[in-house]
């Protein structure tokens, strides 16, 4: 595996790969939620690349940017493992010179849920796709269905900045008990860990009950109230289409399920498929 961590490092290393190439970019502290990304990368057959970057311009202000973990050695000997080629591991002034004049904004995927509740955070996460696209130039990208909102906000920046990569998402990766993986998973407390199912739980409940027919405001709002009791607190618990993010209120396919919930200082986000 090879590490780089300066431009000339990546280009030289790049330039070894040849044409098709798999790329899993994230943001370390890696979990199984990101070997399996690099699994579904490896089954294409292409070679693979990574990258590790705390992005400081999808964080908000008062946003964890600086206690973000980050556990580079553990992380190098798991991408190692799952069989990466090259790991790009870039600094702040190469991702963003302080002449840059550049940002990538999305609208239509990017408004509403998360988009409302971090203002700026997927103009950060466009932009420094973006910017990793054009340097590891990889022909696929692989991205965890976990972050539903951010695969279609990356899907439709692909798409209309005509970027010649295929989108690959790649199922949630979940604990035994439903709780989606998570970087963040690591600074809940132990009564905080016991009740975090709860959100999963909650959501497929709600959503089978959808998916038989029950009225959909009125079991989003029992969704809504059943967490306020078990100590979560929602941010938003909707029914959307699942590619636009658009809320339904009444079922349409494909259609997903989308929710975050605050649990002490962590948030939780998931997301379903309904009927
Ligand atoms: P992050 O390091 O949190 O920015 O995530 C990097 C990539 O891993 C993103 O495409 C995430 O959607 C994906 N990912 C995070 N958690 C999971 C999970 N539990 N299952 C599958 N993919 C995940």
């Amino acid at each position: 595996m090879r590490i780089a961590r300066t431009l000339t490092e990546l280009r030289s290393a790049r330039a070894a790969l040849g044409a098709g190439l798999g790329f899993v970019p994230t943001m370390g502290a890696l979990h199984d939620g990101h070997v399996a990304l690099l699994a579904a990368a490896r089954a294409a057959g292409a070679p693979v690349a990574a990258s590790i970057f705390v992005n400081p311009t999808q964080f908000g202000p008062n946003e964890d940017f600086l206690a973000y973990p980050r556990t580079e050695e553990a992380d190098l000997a798991k991408l190692a493992a799952a069989g990466c080629d090259l790991v790009w591991l870039p600094d702040v002034a190469t991702m963003y010179p302080s002449d840059e004049a550049t940002m990538v904004t999305v609208t239509g995927p990017a408004l509403r849920w998360e988009g409302d509740i971090r203002p700026g955070h997927f103009a950060g996460v466009a932009t420094v796709v973006a910017k990793l696209f054009g340097q590891v130039r990889p022909s696929a990208a692989y991205f965890g269905e976990k972050d539903w909102q951010q695969i279609q906000v990356i899907t439709r920046m692909t798409t209309d900045l005509l970027l010649p990569v295929h989108i690959v998402p790649v199922p949630t990766v979940r604990e035994g008990d439903g709780l989606a993986l998570s970087s963040r998973n690591r600074f809940l407390g132990s009564d905080e860990r016991r009740t975090a199912p709860r959100l999963h739980a909650a959501m497929t409940h709600a959503g089978a009950k959808i998916a038989q027919g029950a009225a959909v405001d009125p079991t989003l709002a029992q969704a809504v109230a059943d967490l306020n009791d078990a100590g979560l607190a929602p941010d938003y618990f909707a029914l959307v289409e699942a590619a636009s993010l658009a809320p339904l209120d009444v079922l349409e396919k494909p259609a997903r399920l989308i929710a975050a919930a605050r649990l002490g200082r962590i948030r939780l986000l998931d997301n379903i498929p309904v009927g």
